[in-house]
């Protein structure tokens, strides 16, 4: 095959997975360039290689993934009061992705997470350490909006939580930045608060993992920012200790 021929046919690839998110009411997705750096987790025994093939390979299972989450119903009332399900958005070849609560109200309507206010100043967050949120992949425990945004119940996040595991053994990020209470407890399985969580790296099957606060709680308590930015400082220095602060 000839440059033009590949380059042809990537055009058509990305033009057939772009399609089929946007039938399923997804605007908004970011691919990494294909002259990114691959990703080599140090933690996954042999090494393994990213190579553009498997790029594409892990955005067709991430697509089957999702499938699978838009048809889900094992949490009656969230399928049966959702608007949409918000199965996350991001580089499928992020080696950091962020992991909130649930969807909110404009998350539910826009299948989109962190797309409000709070997804605002997340945006910022993550442009603090240097990055663009085209960078990152961003996920929540839950798929699907609790009704009035009530706290998700425990069976719910079980039953959700192939969804979030899949996703992360699918992205393979090399750090993990859990948002809130909730997110840090679902993901470490511990019933520790937030304040006693955050500022240090915990693991979550060989991947750092830090807590830190929630945006949506930044909103009501701005005066916790410093803290949140403390926790992205340490996110980037242990990017710089990896070896692959470049995204
Ligand atoms: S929250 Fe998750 S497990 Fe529950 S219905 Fe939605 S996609 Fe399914």
């Amino acid at each position: 095959m000839n440059p033009s021929q590949e380059t042809a046919l990537k055009t058509s690839e990305a033009k057939l997975f772009m399609q089929m998110l946007k039938e399923d009411g997804i605007e908004e997705v970011y691919l990494a360039p294909a002259s990114k750096p691959v990703a080599v987790r140090a933690d996954a025994g042999p090494v393994r290689v990213k190579s553009s093939t498997e790029a594409k390979s892990v955005r067709e299972k991430l697509i089957d993934l999702r499938e699978q989450a838009l048809k889900c119903t094992a949490c009656e009332e969230l399928a049966s009061t959702r608007n949409k399900v918000v199965f996350g958005a991001g580089n499928v070849q992020a080696k950091l992705m962020f992991v909130g609560e649930a969807p909110g109200r404009d998350e539910d309507i826009q299948g989109l997470p962190f797309v409000g206010k709070a997804g605002q100043l997340l945006t910022k967050i993550i442009e603090s350490i240097g990055l663009k949120r085209s960078d990152v992949f961003i996920a929540n425990c839950l798929r699907c909006r609790p009704p009035g945004n009530r706290t998700p119940k425990p069976e719910e996040i079980l039953n959700c939580e192939p969804f979030l595991s899949g996703t992360i053994d699918l992205i393979q990020p090399k750090i993990i930045c859990a948002l809130g209470t909730f997110a840090a407890q679902a993901l470490l399985k511990t019933g520790s608060s937030i304040s006693q969580m955050r500022g240090r790296f915990h693991d979550y099957r060989g991947i750092p993992v830090l807590c830190t606060y929630h945006p949506a709680y930044l909103l009501r308590n701005p005066g916790e920012k410093r803290k949140v930015w403390e926790d992205m400082k340490k996110i980037k220095g242990e990017m710089d200790n990896l070896g692959d602060v470049k995204l």
